[in-house]
């Protein structure tokens, strides 16, 4: 058997002993997270779980506990927000950037009123096309990720809140890939809603959260249940939750200690780039997150190399896991200016708390193996 590496942790990271711990605790028989909304002792233990959970998620990301909505994850959040904005103001527009997961971004497709704002070639929104933007159309709210998924790109988020909010328009910020990467504090960006799920920080997938700011905006999508102030009706996954708040608990507390994985990065890039000099690393010039590298090798072919190193016990991705499984050009770089010899070559690797340096080398090995036999072909 070779011996595998996950290099992937911005599709999903794997659970983090901390969250491990108190889910499988919850799950025994024993210890059974029942239903949260019970009257009994056992629904109340549930619910008294929750709030535990909710005030270590409110830490992670400097809002009260009286703002988090629990749900199951970032797509549901960025759903609920979009389709809240566009059935109470029908008639303004909501402006998202071009490089949003799609979850936002397909609300181009399905919802009307939409508008794009631009980014530059590092993967940064152009500040003065969304002032432009604002001034051209009534916008209700303006929705920009805190960092890529696909290049890490960090965006200036108080400048941008600052903006929006000069216009009249609120603030939604996606920050499922900037959540206990970064700090970030809701009250001081003045956030009025943002989302984050438990799966990219260490917890359970299916879980995450909708951070309400203090806006008087209640945005909902489920009906049928009073859990969550009846903004998210549907029984509480009491062990996920659970999972999930310790999972943010030992990011906030990691914070710092994450950061070094910023030295791993950036000598992996290098050594990339004596292995392949042809290579292009994206999002190099812009603030990143550490643990995210993005590149591409030019005219290759993204699914090929993802195969290959695959083949090598290699799990890395090119930037946005399809669920089709299929592998499709990076609606990232191509909204960077990138041509298709760059947007259908691209990897991407990225590391988290279990990363090693050992994963690094082996990544490079597998590398120097596979582009040594590419060039031989060519
Ligand atoms: N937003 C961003 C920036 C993401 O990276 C992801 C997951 N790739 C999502 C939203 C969707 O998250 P979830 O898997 O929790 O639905």
């Amino acid at each position: 058997m070779i011996k595998r590496f996950y290099l992937d942790y911005n599709a999903s990271t794997p659970l983090h002993p901390k969250s491990w711990e108190v889910m499988q605790s919850l799950l025994s028989a024993q210890n059974h997270a029942y239903n949260a909304s019970a009257i009994h002792s056992f629904g109340r233990e549930g619910q008294k779980i929750i709030e535990n959970a909710r005030k270590e998620i409110s830490n992670l990301i400097g809002a009260d506990k009286n703002q988090i909505i629990f749900n199951s994850g970032a797509t549901e959040g960025n759903n609920t927000i979009l389709r809240h904005f566009s059935t109470q103001y029908p008639n303004d527009t909501i402006l998202i950037s071009a490089i949003e997961h799609p979850s936002i971004l397909e609300a181009q497709n399905t919802l009307p009123n939409i508008k794009i704002i631009p980014v530059d070639d590092n993967g940064l929104i152009i500040i003065e096309e969304l002032e432009m933007l604002l001034k051209e159309n009534t916008a209700s709210l303006v929705s920009i990720m805190a960092a890529n998924n696909e290049n890490g790109a960090i965006q200036d988020v108080s400048e941008i809140s600052k903006i929006a909010h000069t216009n009249n328009a609120l603030y939604h910020c996606d920050a499922t890939q900037a959540a206990g990467k970064i700090s970030i504090n809701m009250k001081e960006l003045d956030i009025d809603f943002l989302t984050i799920s438990s799966h990219k920080i260490g917890g359970p997938q299916g879980v995450g959260a909708l951070a309400l700011g203090i806006c008087g905006q209640s945005p909902s999508l489920l009906f049928g249940g009073g859990q969550e102030k009846s903004l998210r009706a549907g029984t509480e996954n009491v062990a996920g939750i659970a999972g999930f708040g310790a999972a943010a608990r030992s990011a906030l507390d990691n914070i710092e200690e994450y950061q070094k994985l910023k030295k791993l990065r950036d000598d992996f890039e290098s050594k990339l780039k004596d292995i392949s000099p042809d290579i292009i690393i994206h999002s190099q010039d812009a603030k990143r997150i550490a643990n995210t590298s993005f590149f591409s090798l030019p005219n290759a072919n993204s699914q090929t190399l993802l195969m290959a190193l695959d083949l090598e016990g290699l799990a890395v991705s090119n930037g946005s896991a399809c669920s089709s499984g299929r592998v499709k050009p990076s609606h990232v770089l191509e909204a960077m200016g990138k041509d298709k010899k760059l947007t259908s070559s691209a990897l991407r690797i990225s590391m988290g708390w279990a990363t090693k340096g050992e994963d690094i080398e082996a990544f490079l090995e597998a590398w120097q193996k596979i582009y040594t036999r590419m060039s031989n072909k060519n």
